[in-house]
């Protein structure tokens, strides 16, 4: 096992690294920012160092200062979490050739499935259904553009290739505004993500967002966890995740995680992994995959039992998968809701002081948070301050539970979208399952 970890991340997911590591009695090293001396994992970890100032360009994205942490320290693996720069190659590489393990896949994995026109490649090659589109670069400078966007109809989406986190996608209705929405998009992804290179997918209309988490180790063992519905979206950021998926039933599990097992051992995968698909139909289009730990893992956990991060530092560090697939059971039902310290109607981030703070509690509800009473959210980042997760036998009680739940938690000195989840969860469709990515915005009246 591992000796000693840096944790390259903060919030809520660097303790809950943290408490994977202790578990494991892996040693801890926290790095943070000058914004986040008062961070939880910071107090609990067993050194900190701190890497830079309060802009995350300077600290938390700056991979010298990561790399000299890992070194001063006597580390031997560092875990990036997510966001930062968990899905960065140069970063994976620069870890490996320092010496140390990155708790991850391997570079040229990240590499790969970080293009999305590279993975949706790869994808094609191992079987994987893909969205109908341009299959490689689309620009202004020839006709193919019109002519594919012609052949599978509008309205099409134009992607960037190195996007993420919802950014860097327009939605295209006709033939008029297609040339002004790559060269926009262009300019937008260039300045975004340094990659001017965008393509081309039919824009589904009704779907829902299903993906498929992976485990993988190096010794050629790889299982599927089921799958998460993160339907609920504003802006393409998910809010509320569920394991299972409403009306996914066993056959059609199985087929779709079958898939994503072989497209692993096709990529030679390793680590933990989600396949993001959209599901409209019955069937799966492949968007993108995440080489990394995601927000909404604790579903998956509630649901199967299987500690995500902790198979991570196993896979990490050389041992073999502690689950085989026919060990892998779905027990009941679990929701997350996503709290964010924001105004739940105009969504302006609201960092501040926690003035008060109750959480929820009781059977089947999780708490993943960093925050304390007299706790200051910084204006820096994120403004995700916790997850709530409520497991239950039945999606029904799982729902009820989450309510309760919900009118429990206290957080006082902030603005959160606690109201807004309330709504969610009062909210018919929501409550019948299986609502599509747009159904939000068009509830909000953004549509
Ligand atoms: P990112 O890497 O920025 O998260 P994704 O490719 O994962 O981008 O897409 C994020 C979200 O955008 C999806 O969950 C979905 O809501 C929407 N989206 C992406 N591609 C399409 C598409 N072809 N049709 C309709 N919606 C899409």
């Amino acid at each position: 096992m591992l000796e000693k970890v840096v944790i390259a991340n903060r919030g809520e997911i660097a303790l809950r690294i943290l408490r994977a590591c202790r578990e494991l009695g892996i040693r801890t090293v926290a790095i943070y920012s000058e914004a986040d001396r008062e961070q939880k994992h910071v107090f609990l970890a067993d050194e900190s160092v701190c890497i830079g100032p309060a802009a995350s360009a300077d600290s938390y994205l700056n991979i010298p200062a990561v790399i000299s942490a890992a070194e001063v320290t006597d580390a031997v693996g560092i875990h990036p979490g997510y966001g930062f720069l968990s899905e960065n190659a140069d970063f994976a590489e620069r870890v490996e050739q320092s010496g140390f393990t990155f708790i991850g896949p391997r570079s040229e994995t990240i590499r790969l499935m970080g293009d999305k026109l590279s993975a949706i490649k790869a994808m094609q090659e191992a079987g994987i259904p893909c969205v109908p589109g341009s299959d490689g670069p689309v620009t202004i400078d020839n006709e193919d553009a019109a002519r594919i966007a012609r052949d599978i109809g509008y309205p099409v989406v134009i992607k960037a290739a190195g996007g993420g986190g919802g950014r860097g996608m327009r939605v295209v209705h006709s033939e008029a505004a297609l040339k002004k929405a790559i060269s926009l998009t262009q300019v937008e992804a260039a300045n975004a993500f340094s990659n001017d290179v965008v393509y081309m997918e039919k824009y589904l209309q009704q779907p829902r967002h299903i993906e498929v988490q992976v485990l993988a180790d190096e010794h050629g063992n790889v299982i599927y966890l089921g799958e998460r519905d993160c339907s609920m979206q504003r802006r393409h950021q998910k809010i509320i995740e569920e394991a299972p998926a409403p009306g996914i039933d066993k056959s059609t599990r199985r087929a779709i995680g079958e898939r994503c097992v072989e497209a692993c051992l096709a990529i030679g995968y390793r680590s933990a992994g989600t396949f993001e698909f959209l599901y409209e139909d019955g069937n799966f289009y492949f968007i993108e995959m995440n080489t990394r730990i995601q927000v909404e893992h604790p579903v998956t956990e509630m649901v199967t039992g299987v500690d995500i991060v902790k198979e991570q530092l196993h896979i990490a560090s050389g041992e073999k998968l502690g689950y085989r697939q026919q060990d892998i059971q779905i027990r009941g039902h679990a929701i997350e809701c996503r709290i964010n310290a924001e105004d739940p109607e105009k969504f302006i981030p609201s960092p501040g002081v926690i003035q008060h703070y109750h959480p929820p509690g009781g059977p089947g509800i999780r708490v993943d948070t960093h925050v304390y009473q007299g706790y200051k959210v910084p204006a820096y980042y994120d403004s995700l301050i916790g997850k709530l997760i409520a497991h239950a036998e039945t999606r029904d009680l799982a729902l009820a539970r989450m309510s309760i739940a919900l009118s429990e938690i206290i957080i006082e000195g902030i603005n959160t979208n606690i109201p807004l989840h309330q709504r969610l969860l009062d909210d018919a469709a929501f409550r019948a399952g299986g609502t599509d990515i747009h159904y939000l915005e068009n509830k909000l009246g953004l549509k």
